[in-house]
């Protein structure tokens, strides 16, 4: 049977979410006043705490000139240590072995330099087929960089023919002693399937090579244990489950064991150790942690929105959010089950908050929704919508629109 509409109103009143600290866009079509959002795995919405803070900090500036940095209320020289511990907590990191810089494509490469170190027997990289473009361009490139041909380099694994999620077990197969690293999705951007990181990062130590991962579906999606599925580094970017803003600063991960090591890094005046930075010493000193990877100082008024909403994280609690996105997904999932088929792995433990149908002409269909419907979801040329219902904001009423609207558009 359909839910209707009064049960998705009742399961919104016993099962709340957080929806009131947040912006919700007006819709520009439908019934509703607001927007049914359902691609916070693309951009999240804005914390309505985040402009007045934005706003504290860029006032300090305009009261303070270069006395900010010490004497601003959340003084800029040591303003990306705010967030480092937030960011810890979410991943399951320590706080040495956690730092919020950059943006994510950007941290991947500066994470490569010291931890894809190929030699001639073992040179390669394994990445999922689906992988979003900028990575797959980045490990090519960074194969390049080194001397090798990215066509040979580069392993890029494919789900079974007529399966559309990679099998853990296909996956742990595929790593052997050439490869000199391994850098997956932990959540897949496409498919919305959540990988079994342990185990995989396991196996791939087992075979000798480095795991990395990109988290940036993960973060903020699902709990992560980073630390004790001993990961060797990891990155995500904070404006997809992280609220943080377009373009906003990103974070990265280094496991202890790797920090204070000799390894290559490209480095800047913030690899220094800040104990001693002004010294301005020719050589520098990096500490051994993971902020020996920034390379310069952080932009504040983009970390001001990252600071924020990984507040509201620490605040709430991955694990409280996973609990209610498991519900809500599975609650969405019945509604548009009978409508499209869904490529999404069914099992609530390999996937996070993310359903992806496979239409023809998702891109038209995501218009009619938007414009029709006030549903926003988003399309992935050439046949598949992607709907993300966000613990924090999204409601059983929004799913219930979305089920509602995908089965008109289709019919
Ligand atoms: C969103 C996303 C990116 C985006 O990269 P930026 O450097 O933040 O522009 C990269 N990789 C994956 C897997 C993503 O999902």
């Amino acid at each position: 049977m359909t839910p209707s509409e009064t049960g998705a109103l009742e399961l919104d009143a016993a099962d709340p979410g957080h929806r009131e600290l947040f912006d919700v866009p007006p819709a520009q079509g439908g019934d509703y006043p607001e927007v049914a959002y359902f691609a916070g795995n693309s951009l999240g919405l804005r914390p309505k705490a985040t402009r007045s803070e934005l706003l504290e900090d860029l006032d300090s500036w305009a009261a303070l000139g270069v006395e900010g940095h010490l004497d601003a209320a959340r003084p800029w020289l040591p303003y990306h240590e705010l967030l480092t511990g937030p960011a810890a907590r979410l991943v399951g990191a320590l706080p040495s072995e956690t730092v919020v810089m950059n943006t994510l494509t950007v941290n991947l490469h500066l994470l490569m330099v010291s931890f894809y170190r190929p030699t001639r027997s073992r040179h390669r990289i394994v990445i999922e087929d689906s992988a979003f473009p900028s990575d797959s361009y980045a490990v090519r490139s960074q194969v390049a960089f080194h001397g090798y041909d990215a066509e040979d380099a580069v392993i890029r694994l494919r789900p079974r023919p007529g399966e559309h999620s990679l099998r853990t077990a296909d996956v742990v197969e595929q790593l052997g002693g050439d490869v000199a690293l391994v850098l997956l999705g932990g959540v897949n951007y496409l498919t919305g399937e959540l990988m079994d990181i342990p185990t995989i990062t396991k196996a791939g130590h087992a075979a000798g090579s480095i795991v990395g991962w990109d988290l940036a579906h993960a973060a903020g999606n699902v709990p992560l244990a980073l630390h004790d599925w001993d990961v060797d580094f990891a990155a995500w970017c904070s404006y997809k489950y992280l609220n943080s803003g377009p373009g906003a600063i990103a974070g990265a991960f280094v496991h202890e064991r790797h920090l204070g090591a000799d390894l290559p890094r490209f480095e800047g005046w913030w690899s220094t150790d800040a104990k001693t930075r002004f010294e301005m010493t020719p050589e520098s000193r990096p500490p051994a942690t993971a902020d020996a990877w920034q390379v310069s100082n952080p932009p504040i008024f983009s970390m001001s929105p990252v600071r924020t909403s990984l507040e509201i994280f620490d605040k709430i609690g991955i694990e409280v959010l996973r609990e209610r996105s498991v519900r809500l997904t599975a609650y969405l999932e019945k509604l548009l089950a009978g409508t499209a088929e869904i490529i999404t792995p069914a099992d609530p433990a390999r996937r996070g908050a993310q359903l992806s149908v496979r239409v023809r002409g998702a891109g038209e269909l995501s218009r009619q929704l938007r414009f029709e419907y006030g549903v926003i979801a988003d399309s992935r040329e050439p046949d598949v919508l992607r709907f993300a219902p966000v613990p924090l904001y999204s409601t059983y009423h929004d799913c219930w629109r979305a089920g509602t609207a995908l089965a008109e558009v289709m019919a």
